[in-house]
C-alpha cells in the first residue's frame, strides 16, 4: 500500500514535466488556430495572410496588462503589428475607425 502511494507521487512530477513540454510549441499552433478562425485574415484589413505575414496582436497590449488570451489575441499582418507596438487600445480603434474608405495595412 505504501509502496504504490510512493510511486504515484514519484510520477507526478514526470506527469508535470510531460505537460508543459507539450504545451511549450504551443506559440505556433496558436497562430494557425487564429487564423483559421479568421478564415486566413488579418483581423484588421481583411486581406489573405500568410504565415510568413501574420503575427499575433495584442489588442490590450501587454505592456499595458493585456493578457495572452484569446479573448485579447488576434491575427494580423505583420507589419500593422510592429507599427501599432504598444500602442493602447483606444489610439488603435480611434486611427483605424479615422481611416478614409478601406482600411490598409502598411506595405
Ligand atoms: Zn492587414
Amino acid at each position: 500500500m505504501n509502496l504504490i502511494m510512493i510511486d504515484s507521487i514519484k510520477l507526478q512530477p514526470d506527469a508535470k514535466q510531460q505537460l508543459n513540454s507539450v504545451q511549450k510549441p504551443k506559440a505556433n499552433s496558436k497562430l494557425q488556430k487564429l487564423l483559421y478562425l479568421q478564415h486566413g485574415c488579418c483581423f484588421f484589413c481583411g486581406e489573405k495572410l500568410s504565415p510568413s505575414n501574420a503575427s499575433i496582436e495584442h489588442l490590450n497590449p501587454k505592456a499595458k496588462g493585456g493578457t495572452s488570451t484569446e479573448d485579447n489575441e488576434v491575427v494580423c499582418h505583420l507589419s500593422l503589428n510592429q507599427t501599432f507596438g504598444s500602442m493602447d487600445l483606444r489610439r488603435k480603434f480611434e486611427f483605424i475607425l479615422r481611416q478614409k474608405g478601406v482600411f490598409k495595412c502598411p506595405q
